[in-house]
């Protein structure tokens, strides 16, 4: 595996690279876990070659949040994805990917304004412009995306779609289902911030979840399962919850009940210091 850290010997990599093949990039902030090696396995079954960058966005860090104390572990994680076959490891350093003058930003409303965004001002702004630059700079044939992150997902299909994106194409963005651990808790660099009594209790989410699922496919209205869910969150030991909604899986409009669209249940909730986020489908 090779490793760059500048666009310009990226470019060269990515150039000689595509004269054998496809290129399918996967890109994340590092600290890799068994959802992220999933996306590469992924990519790696669809294309020819795998680009995988590295890069912890601070323009997605709000003020309070986990910037510094985000986990790097760049020589644990160029090993594995050398062990998984990636063919190129793209890790610039904020001056390389926001250079002295940086002055555009990319924000996609609607889709990006409720949940995540709501919760986090700026936060898709912060994602939409880094992979759009990732996006430009890779010229990959496609991009996987872990559907743990839904809304991320939905932001970047609308930035796609419409910024006419060529590289990769919108229907060449693909989503991968979570990776979860065995009592169901989804895979996330985060996790690992949690005590192990609130790591036990974080596993009432995803089972809180698919009770509700359950329940609004009985026939009860969104609302009354979701208060259930939060009580039980709560019960567990959860502090807060940031959102816990039924949603067009497409648009992310909040709805009471699953119509024809796909729908999905969406929740973030806070416990001990670390904020987790989980989504499933509602069929
Ligand atoms: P991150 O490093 O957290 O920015 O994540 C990089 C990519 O890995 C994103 O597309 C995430 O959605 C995806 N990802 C993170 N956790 C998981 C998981 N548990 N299952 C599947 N994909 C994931």
């Amino acid at each position: 595996m090779q490793t760059v850290n500048t666009v310009e010997t990226l470019r060269e990599a990515v150039e000689s690279l595509r004269r054998t093949g496809k290129i399918a990039f996967v890109p994340t902030m590092g600290a890799l876990h068994e959802g992220h090696l999933t996306l590469v396995r992924e990519a790696q079954k669809r294309a020819d070659h795998v680009v995988v960058s590295i890069f912890v966005n601070p323009t997605q860090f709000g003020p309070n949040e986990d910037l510094d104390a985000y986990p790097r572990r760049m020589e644990e994680d160029s090993r594995l994805l050398d062990a998984e076959g990636t063919a190129l490891l793209w890790a610039p350093d904020a001056a390389e990917m926001y250079p002295q003058g940086f002055a555009t930003n990319i924000s996609v409303s609607g889709v990006s304004e409720h949940f995540c965004g709501g919760a986090r001002p700026g936060h898709f702004d912060g994602v939409a412009t880094v992979v759009c630059k990732l996006f430009n700079q890779v010229r990959p044939d496609m991009a996987l995306f872990g559907e743990k992150d839904w809304q991320q997902l939905a932001v970047i299909r609308r930035m796609a779609r419409d910024l006419d994106l060529s590289r990769p194409h919108v229907d060449a963005i693909i989503g991968v289902p979570t990776v979860r651990e065995a009592d169901g808790l989804a895979m996330s660099s985060r996790n690992q911030y949690l005590s192990s009594e609130d790591r036990q209790a974080a596993a009432t989410l995803p089972r809180a979840m698919r009770t509700a699922v359950a329940e609004i496919l009985a026939g009860q209205p969104a609302e009354k399962a979701l208060v259930t869910l939060e009580t039980a969150l709560l019960a567990a030991g959860f502090s807060s919850i940031d959102y816990a909604s039924l949603a067009d899986a497409q648009t992310l409009e909040v709805i009471d009940r699953p119509g024809s669209e796909p729908a999905r249940l969406l929740v973030a909730a806070r416990i001990g210091s670390t904020r987790l986020i989980d989504n499933v489908a509602v069929a």
